[in-house]
């Protein structure tokens, strides 16, 4: 133990060697415990590796450090998997890799060009051949000059001195940090689980090993879960789904016609009964529960394009009480004064002209109540 020092959610630890791999190259930090006591997060910073520990433990005792083999595992396969998919794409489509990103169930590369879907599959295809064949994988310390020589699908002309070479048996070689297992069968699975455009190039989503086969099981219930609410075959999921949104069009349709005629009956009775004002104009009101803005919205347009009335419409949708007054052609009034009040009312905003106003507020138990006093005041 060198140092161990209070840190924001423990203690930060340097020893004098370690087997917990610190975050870097775009592979996840190990976890595992000191002497029992968790790991949680382990980074390089400044030549040292920092080990953020839940304990503290005396400067200058020996201790005992575990690593987590399941994550270990888990992170080996997403990053292996990525040096022999990133091998097959440059391999068979000459596109390099310029980023890779790894989160936890999340694991990308960017290549440099666009590829197909087709093409995606092809190298998926080329990437797991090399997983079942379980090639060796081997590490080396080699001096640059050495390296540079090698068929190497990634050139850094930059790094010099003793290099770590990572290498498949015929296959990818390139100088990496991160930690592999020895033969390519443990990556167990390949799967690319979505491509889309990025940046001129592919992004390529994928999983490997574990993460992979947990993703497959998890969609597997999500395409029985379907396929059961469908009562159709797994394979005609997506057949089942084009019918209902189908016959989902055909029933708005069919609705919209309703709502429509019903709307062309209620002017008809407001026509024959609505009340008139000190001004002479018919009053026309309309309060709904549960109804659509936009049907709202149609009723409104419907009933102010008759001459000499006096229009609104009071709904209740979701979590609001929306209102709109309006004034038919030649109608005396003031819309302005007429929204106030209601805002006034309801405890809500809104405002408008002279021959139209609408607003809303917040739903509440007593609003058709208020509608009602809203409705007396436009008769006076
Ligand atoms: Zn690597």
């Amino acid at each position: 133990m060198l140092e161990c020092e209070p840190a924001p959610d423990g203690f930060a630890v340097v020893l004098d060697r370690t087997v917990l791999f610190p975050e870097g190259g775009g592979q996840l930090s190990d976890t595992g415990t000191i002497n029992g006591a968790i790991v949680k997060h382990v980074r390089e910073t400044k030549g040292k590796i920092v080990h953020e520990c839940a304990a503290e433990f005396p400067v200058g005792g020996r201790v005992t450090v575990q690593v987590n083999w399941t994550d270990r595992l888990d992170h080996m396969q997403q990053h292996c998997g990525e040096h022999i998919l990133s091998f097959a794409f440059w391999k068979l489509f000459n596109a390099n890799n310029v980023g890779f990103h790894m989160n936890e169930r999340m694991v990308t590369i960017d290549l440099d060009k666009e590829v197909t879907l087709e093409e995606a599959f092809r190298a998926e295809d080329l990437a797991n051949r090399q997983v079942w064949e379980n090639r060796p994988v081997t590490v080396s310390y080699l001096p640059h000059t050495e390296v540079n020589k090698l068929p190497m699908r990634k050139k850094n002309e930059k790094l010099t001195g003793i290099l770590r070479v990572v290498a498949v048996q015929d296959g990818d070689i390139c100088t990496c940090c991160g930690t592999h297992p020895t033969a390519t069968g443990v990556v167990g699975l390949i799967k690319i689980t979505k491509i889309e455009k990025h940046k001129g190039g592919t992004r390529v989503e994928f999983l490997c090993g574990r993460w992979a086969l947990e993703d497959a099981r998890k969609k597997m219930q999500c395409i029985q879960d379907a396929s059961n609410m469908l009562s159709t075959k797994e394979e005609k999921v997506c057949e089942g789904i084009g019918r209902l949104e189908e016959e989902i069009a055909g029933l708005k349709e069919k609705l919209r016609a309703a709502v429509g005629q019903l709307q062309e009956n209620e002017i008809k009775t407001l026509l024959q009964e609505a009340p008139v004002n000190a001004a002479g104009c018919k009053v026309m009101t309309s309060v709904k529960d549960g109804y659509e803005p936009k049907n709202a919205k149609t009723l409104f347009g419907k009933l102010t394009d008759i001459p000499n009335t006096v229009v609104a419409v009071i709904y209740h949708s979701g979590e609001r009480v929306n209102y709109m007054f309006g004034l038919g052609e030649g109608a005396e009034g003031d819309c302005r004064t007429v929204i106030a009040k209601a805002n006034e009312l309801f405890g809500g905003k809104g405002g408008g002209k002279k021959e139209s106003a609408q607003g809303g507020a917040p739903y509440a138990e007593d609003w058709k109540e208020k509608a009602e006093q809203m409705i007396a005041f436009l008769r006076e």
